[in-house]
């Protein structure tokens, strides 16, 4: 979706208070003589952000507005190193808290209802973004933060929530808690909004059948207000997000070119209206498509895909972008394989080929199988990969992250 001419004269307001503030980004774009854009093409030059440019901001050289205008400062933990750190105005704070509120009207909540917040609190934006939007709202906020099970569910049941905000993980273990005591019937819960990390479709059955609710995924960064930006509707293809607020755009993240739309990409945003640090083409690194056309539910807002990962888990072959979430997506349809898999990529004769481990039980046919499989990723990704049936239990496990790519084509 091209940049709009509302969208340009936004930008344009960014550029000049970023001049003016002379910050990392108001330096890259004196250098390279920008002061004012027109076009979308113009647009597509401008300078992309990064988050080591964030941290090298540290502590504060992302204020753009004045000191007196700051109210507030959020930080995304980095794993390693600095931290990066956002100022916020009031007008920021605001319109961080309208988006959520919009979210919330999205999934179908109310100024009845009662949300339970446990995100934690703090210098993160998570709970405080679930919580001033469910304020703008007008809902009840239960502001738990993480943890301490028990008294979650001592609060769901008494206070009768209707609505938890959660990660996938820690929804999945209080549905878990509540069948295991059996205290389901004391439950009132209809919806989850739940942050929009990668889970995988058979975790979030679990969770909506378990507690019998709708599940709504919320997308949002620190560096970009924090969650709130987009949620999916009950059409459930995919979530709307607030393009008076952030331009979207996916790039080829190797080629560093705009894709078009239904292509997958990293995702790039600016954010139109942020005046404590506002981010030109900064890159979140994550993973998705904008999904052309209309949403059933007659919102105009644009959709983002689900996130498919990271960039870092990109595979080029054949000269095709390949998502590891993509294998996993075609292998939840087969259900006579485990969810454990391998990718081998290496470079014979002169060719990329690719090579599927799977793992199934001793029953089935494995020539079969495998030419189902390698049919099916044909058919969705382009390219016929060699694919090898092993029995069950046959693949490497770990405690951590096991690594299921393996790229021969440079050790
Ligand atoms: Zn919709």
């Amino acid at each position: 979706m091209k940049i709009s001419k509302e969208q340009i004269e936004l930008v344009n307001g960014r550029i000049e208070a970023l001049l003016k503030a002379n910050n990392f980004y108001g330096k890259k774009l004196k250098e390279a003589g920008i002061g004012k854009i027109s076009t979308a093409e113009e647009f597509e030059q401008l300078p992309f952000s990064e988050k080591a440019d964030l941290r090298d901001a540290y502590p504060l050289g992302l204020m753009t507005a004045p000191e007196e205008e700051i109210v507030r400062i959020h930080s995304s933990s980095g794993t390693t190193g600095k931290p990066v750190i956002i100022p916020y105005t009031a007008k920021d704070v605001d319109d961080w808290a309208i988006m959520f509120k919009r979210c919330y009207e999205i999934a179908g909540i109310t100024n009845k209802d009662r949300i339970q917040i446990t995100p934690g609190y703090g210098l993160w934006t998570a709970g405080i973004g679930f919580q001033n939007g469910a304020e703008k709202l007008g809902a009840m906020v239960i502001p738990m933060g993480p943890g301490n099970t028990e008294k979650q569910l001592q609060m769901m049941q008494d206070m009768e929530s209707t609505v938890i905000c959660a990660t996938s993980s820690y929804a999945l273990l209080l549905s878990e808690e509540i069948e295991k005591r059996g205290i389901k019937k004391n439950i009132k819960l209809k919806k989850g909004i739940i942050g929009s990390e990668r889970w995988s479709d058979k975790m979030r059955k679990t969770i909506a059948d378990s507690l019998g609710i709708s599940l709504y995924d919320i997308y949002g960064l620190t560096e970009i207000y924090g969650p709130g930006i987009g949620i999916n509707c009950d059409e459930n293809t995919g979530m709307h997000y607030f393009d008076d607020y952030v331009y979207v755009e996916i790039i080829d993240p190797k080629t560093l070119k705009t894709v078009e739309d239904g292509e997958m990409g990293e995702i790039v945003i600016t954010t139109l209206v942020k005046e404590g640090a506002p981010l030109i083409r900064y890159r979140t690194h994550d993973l998705s498509r904008i999904i052309p056309g209309k949403c059933p539910c007659g919102r105009s807002y644009p959709r983002l895909d689900t996130i498919m990962g990271r960039t870092d888990d990109m595979i080029k072959i054949h000269g095709v972008n390949v998502f590891p979430a993509q294998i996993e997506e075609i292998l939840q349809q087969f259900p006579e394989v485990s969810s454990e898999y391998q990718i081998r990529i290496s470079h014979l004769e002169g060719k990329d080929s690719m090579r599927l481990y799977v793992e199934t039980n001793g029953t089935v046919d494995f020539k079969a199988l495998a030419d189902r499989l390698a049919e099916k990723v044909k058919s969705a990704i382009g390219f016929t990969p060699l694919v090898k049936v092993v029995e069950e239990g046959l693949l490497p496990r770990s405690e951590k992250k096991t690594k299921r790519v393996i790229d021969e084509r440079y050790e």
